[in-house]
């Protein structure tokens, strides 16, 4: 199975906060997604890639599934970035 790759674009143009490209195996979100809504549509695209066949209804109810789950059971983003640009 191909790698997934994820990308972060400011996407305000295209209304959305994160979109998936399922011939070309990647994830576009926007940089603004923090804490457990980052966590939900990261999710969300990954299902859209594995699931193309998928409606967004169900999408939607699945990703929110595992994002609750996940979430409740504490896992969360780790930031270990040793470097700043600053
Ligand atoms: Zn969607």
């Amino acid at each position: 199975m191909a790698k997934i790759k994820v990308t972060y674009r400011k996407l305000g143009k295209e209304q959305v906060i994160g979109l998936a490209y399922l011939d070309h195996n990647e994830i576009e979100l926007d940089p603004r997604l923090k804490g457990k809504r980052h966590f939900e549509i990261l999710i969300h695209e990954i299902m859209h890639i594995q699931n193309p066949a998928w409606e967004e209804a169900e999408v939607i109810r699945k990703s929110r599934q595992m994002c609750n789950l996940l979430w409740r059971e504490q896992y969360r983003r780790c930031d270990n970035t040793s470097k700043s640009d600053l």
